[in-house]
């Protein structure tokens, strides 16, 4: 219980940083990115400038990202559509995106959902949380390895599993999860899991870990049904 306060603690700080900062940090980046899309083309620099113009671009496409993710931590406090949502058919959308955005090398998601079931949340969100979820899977994983989902209902809570057979966390990292920049990866904005607890929060659902080292990861995902 003690973590579930610690936790929001962060998520408010977090909310409330993002949005004093957020806006301000991307008008910035943006123009400067432009300058440097536009210097890339220039004939006038040398390929070893250009090639540092495309690492300062790619440097801006992270503070990019970091910048979305936590103006989506922002928001939270505005009123969102709350519809029944059919688990079945979000999970499909966010398996076909995922899939084919291939962003992925090779990781098929494999998807078993055995019944229709609802949960009361807002759609954007709800995809938010399972694309978070399942990309961080596929991250963990090697090439072709495939990503199982799961979705179902267990007793009275509609449960959603995402196991993979990655690197896996140990205790200490599960801990960090959901703590603001916590990532392991060079491109990882740590915001990920973060936004995931918020989100199932919400929505009076919870997030819980399984992992072994070089075994993988099972992530439990659970809501209240709607019926
Ligand atoms: P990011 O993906 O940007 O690094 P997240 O908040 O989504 O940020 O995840 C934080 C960290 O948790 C990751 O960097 C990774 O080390 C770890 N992690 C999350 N999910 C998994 C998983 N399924 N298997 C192994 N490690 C994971
Ligand atoms: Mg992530």
């Amino acid at each position: 219980y003690y973590e579930q306060i610690k936790q929001a603690e962060r998520l408010k700080t977090a909310g409330q940083l993002a949005a004093a900062v957020a806006h301000e940090i991307r008008n910035p980046v943006t123009v400067v990115k432009g300058f440097l899309q536009f210097f890339e083309q220039d004939p006038q620099f040398n390929d070893d400038v250009k090639s540092k113009f495309s690492l300062m671009i790619d440097e801006l496409n992270t503070a990019e990202s970091v910048v979305s993710q936590f103006l989506s931590i922002a928001k939270p406090d505005k009123k969102q559509d709350i519809e029944s949502v059919n688990l079945k058919v979000v999970l499909q959308s966010v398996t076909d995106l995922l899939n084919s955005y291939g962003l992925l090398n090779n990781n098929n998601i494999e998807l078993e959902v055995k019944e229709d079931c609802y949960i009361a949340a807002n759609k954007i969100e709800l995809k938010q949380l399972l694309i978070n979820i399942i990309k961080n899977a596929i991250e963990a994983s090697e090439i072709g390895e495939s990503v199982i989902v799961t979705g179902g209902m267990k007793q009275d809570f509609v449960e959603i599993q995402v196991i993979d057979h990655g690197h896996g966390m140990s205790e200490t990292e599960i801990e960090c999860l959901g703590t603001p920049f916590y990532s392991l990866k060079s491109k990882g904005t740590g915001l990920g899991m973060m936004i995931c607890y918020n989100i199932a929060a919400k929505y009076n659902g919870t997030i819980e870990f399984q992992s072994s080292i070089n075994e993988g990861t099972t992530v439990t995902i659970r809501f209240p049904s709607k019926n």
